[in-house]
């Protein structure tokens, strides 16, 4: 399988945080994408879905959890599995 390995880095692709709307590379932040087995953390970045992206701000994390920032990003309505998958992705300090 080939990777398509770019010679030089012409585009880092910038996404946006959807709780602070801090902008940063792609690798800065986490994808959080709707699957049609629920809400899962993209370390990969190839899960198709509908995907938000977070920062490493553990404050960030908080507010995704704790409002509706998400269900709205992925257009969807978070259920407490969803939350509790999401307090144990969150990045460790
Ligand atoms: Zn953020």
């Amino acid at each position: 399988m080939t990777t398509g390995q770019q010679p030089r880095a012409r585009h880092i692709p910038v996404r946006t945080c959807v709780v602070c709307r801090e902008k940063a590379g792609k690798r800065a932040l986490m994808r959080v994408v709707r699957t049609e087995q629920g809400i899962q953390v993209d370390s990969s970045g190839k899960l198709n879905g509908r995907g938000a992206y977070l920062c490493e701000r553990e404050n960030c994390w908080e507010r995704a959890m704790t409002s509706d920032i998400l269900n709205k990003a992925l257009r969807t309505i978070l259920t407490a599995e969803d939350r509790e998958y999401l307090r144990q992705a969150k990045p460790k300090p």
